[in-house]
């Protein structure tokens, strides 16, 4: 199986079909879990519980504080043994809640489930917000917030795509829970206050398309309907997806052109909170590529330590510091140096490949970065920028409307990492802004 990619029909073998044919596994650690309390551009929390407090699943541990603060929940029964800073995914280490895990596995409510067939607006908003729920996308961004003024929204769209290469999650969580996606769906089109809502599958899993069809049918779901999108990527990246399911173009926010994107995982977690009370807890998470063993989608509870998860998945083919850890897929994700790393809120993915080391080359000016480029940018030009140390040009190049797809640098003949530098161009450019 393979991707098609944009005007030079380049391919990318997606390799989907490692994991997509295999049942789920569910995994749980033997002894602790190290839950993140980063999520996004959050780092600090406000910790609700004391060190030697007995913890269920769905106990609330902490308040993130941030402009949008969410509250975390536990994802095992144990013992809170207080915080820790250890490697993170996102490159730097972050502070931890540690919890020793019993033998007992309690669970409990999270929050009393809410009727979304008579809440008010407000009532919903309030109840996501409490839910903890951040958006399964990649982004971690609390998923209230899209929520808050929906009077310019007419239509939301549900990514379904799940265009990386290897991963296969969202393919296997709706298929496993497929009336309770429907149910999601459902609970997110009535607090967007919208009629129109379009699924986004790539064509080329006709039967996952099927199966939300007739659970659209069997539900009578009214406005709700799946449409199926070309095999391309980077298909799934918000901007691509809607620009196909709607044929709008927007500056920065999908509001803009009254849209409100979510994530398919997002609205099976949105479902299990209004109707059983459960806050986000267990993952489903897809371990792929040719440096395990065993690769297959698994749920695993939020913490449990990736290290420990492909131990008990039969471990890597070879030492892990001969192999490629990456944590997403290999286009957008990011190399760890460490499989320390927990799982975190927002991860769908980790992906060890053979490590191959290509020695970067000179650019021979081919373009094929620009001509891949979904957002039409000159990634060479904002590369060469960043080498130059020059923002100005950085910023005149549109650095900051990359979507990190990572096409760049896969196409390049010349093995430059031109992504990496379009990444730095963006830092560069945010700590600029901050600055002033
Ligand atoms: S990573 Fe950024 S610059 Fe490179 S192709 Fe994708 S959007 Fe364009
Ligand atoms: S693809 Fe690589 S070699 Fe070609 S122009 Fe871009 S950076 Fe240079």
């Amino acid at each position: 199986m393979s991707l098609l990619l944009g005007p030079m029909v380049q391919h990318i073998p997606g390799r989907k079909d490692l994991t997509d044919h295999s049942d789920a596994k569910t995994l749980m650690p033997k002894k602790t879990v190290y839950i993140p309390v980063f999520a996004g551009p959050v780092t600090q929390a406000e910790i609700l519980v004391n060190e030697g407090d007995h913890v269920k699943v769905g106990t609330k541990l902490a308040n993130t504080k941030s402009a949008f603060p969410v509250p975390i929940y536990s994802s095992v029964s144990g013992i809170y043994k207080g915080t820790v800073k250890r490697p993170h995914n996102s490159l730097k280490p972050q502070l931890h809640m540690v919890i020793d895990l019993d033998e007992i596995q309690e669970s409990q409510q999270a929050f009393p489930p809410l009727d979304w067939h008579s809440a008010s607006h407000e009532e919903m908003v309030e109840f996501t917000k409490n839910t903890g729920i951040i958006g399964q996308g990649g982004a971690g961004f609390p998923t209230y917030v899209k929520y808050q003024n929906v009077e310019k929204i007419d239509t939301l769209v549900i990514n379904a795509v799940e265009c990386e290469p290897y991963i296969t999650a969202d393919y296997k969580c709706i298929m496993d829970s497929v009336e309770t996606f429907i149910h999601g769906v459902r609970i997110l089109q009535k607090m967007a206050e919208v009629q129109t809502v379009k699924i986004g599958v790539k064509v080329s899993h006709p039967d996952l398309i099927d199966y939300i069809k007739q659970e659209i049918t069997r539900e009578n779901a009214a406005g709700i309907e799946v449409v199926g999108v070309p095999d391309v990527y980077p298909m799934g990246a918000e901007r691509t997806l809607i620009r196909t399911l709607t044929k709008r173009e927007y500056d920065r926010l999908p509001g803009e052109c009254g849209v409100i994107v979510n994530n398919a995982e997002t609205a099976i977690l949105i479902a299990r909170a209004f109707e059983k009370g459960e806050a986000l807890s267990k993952k489903y998470v897809t371990f792929s590529g040719e440096g395990l063993k065993y690769p297959v989608n698994v749920t695993v509870p939020v913490g449990m330590v990736v290290s420990e998860i492909i131990e008990q998945l039969g471990g890597y083919i070879e030492k892990v510091e001969t192999l490629k850890l990456i944590a997403g897929g290999p286009m957008m994700g990011k190399a760890m140096v460490s499989d320390q790393i927990s799982i975190d809120r927002a991860m769908n993915a980790i992906t060890v490949l053979k490590n191959e080391n290509y020695e970067e080359m000179t650019c021979m000016r081919c373009g094929r970065c620009t001509a891949h480029c979904p957002m039409g940018l000159q990634p060479v030009r904002i590369s060469n920028a960043v080498k130059a140390n020059d923002a100005v040009e950085m910023e005149k190049r549109g650095a900051m409307l990359c979507i990190e797809c990572g096409l760049c640098t896969y196409v390049c003949p010349s093995h430059i990492q031109v992504t990496e530098n379009v990444r730095k161009a963006k830092r560069t450019l945010q700590m600029k802004a901050k600055r002033k």
